[in-house]
């Protein structure tokens, strides 16, 4: 049983980490509390070189990492930097190893859950079909959620993809946003977005729900804890009544 979860700040300003603590506090009634950033609160020696370790390389091969003195230098200025840190996806399983070696011992327990909210882009490895995947979150202790991840790792429409596309041979860059939000149909979140927050709250739910009930994510695409693939999945779980399924409605809704 998990009575105390503590959420780490992300840099990300559009992610209003005291504003989800709230609404979690209100649907689980545990103790909630919120922290600095994970990698500020929980730096250890040795952390530059485990990101550099986790780095994907290659999106179709397994291996990652490198031990290369320029890419540890880069770590370590990211880490310090955070705002600097982008373009890079890491080993979302080796990360979270690092961040609860990076623990307290006397925190690790699941009754003490932690979610990182991070503004590093994170994927795991496909064993169906030997690729990496990015995802918005990695479940279990401490559970990372990605802020990039949020607006990168569910497929926008492929009408995005196109323009982008179509653009960049014209003109050799990416089209500005409201191209892209005008042109396009079908709703789906870019960097900054401001509705950030408000979609992080059911991926942090997810993180407290997979430590309680070991099942991940919900089949219903209504519900906060369903496993968004595409970003109107994600539009219609996260920000559109209703919050819950009946199932979960029961769990986590208030009054
Ligand atoms: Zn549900």
């Amino acid at each position: 049983m998990t009575d105390r979860i503590t959420l780490y700040r992300a840099p990300t300003a559009e992610a209003d980490v005291d504003a989800i603590a709230g609404w979690l506090r209100e649907r689980t009634e545990r103790e909630v509390r919120v922290r600095d950033r994970f990698l500020d609160v929980h730096r250890r020696e040795g952390l530059p070189e485990r990101f550099a370790a986790a780095r994907v390389l290659d999106p179709y091969d397994r291996e990652t990492g490198t031990d290369m003195l320029g890419v540890v230098r880069y770590e370590e200025r990211a880490l310090e930097n955070p705002e600097r840190a982008g373009g890079v996806l890491y080993d979302g399983v080796e990360i979270q190893r690092a961040l609860n070696d990076a623990l307290p011992e006397g925190e690790r327990h699941l009754s003490h859950l932690h979610v990182a909210l991070l503004d590093r882009a994170i994927a795991t490895w496909g064993d169906h079909d030997n690729r990496w995947h990015k995802r918005v979150n990695v479940l279990g202790q401490p559970a990372l959620v990605s802020v990039p991840g949020l607006y990168e790792a569910p497929a926008k429409p492929e009408a995005y993809y196109q323009e982008k596309g179509r653009h960049a041979m014209l003109i050799g860059d990416s089209p500005p946003r409201e191209v892209l939000e005008n042109e396009i149909e079908g709703d789906f979140l870019i960097a900054e977005d401001p509705r950030t927050t408000d979609a992080l709250k059911g991926y942090v739910l997810q993180a407290l729900d997979y430590v309680e009930t070991g099942e991940p994510f919900c089949d219903d695409e209504c519900c906060r804890l369903y496993n968004a693939h595409r970003q109107p999945e994600l539009i219609e779980a996260q920000l559109r009544e209703p919050e819950f399924c009946t199932e979960h409605a029961a769990t986590y809704e208030t009054g």
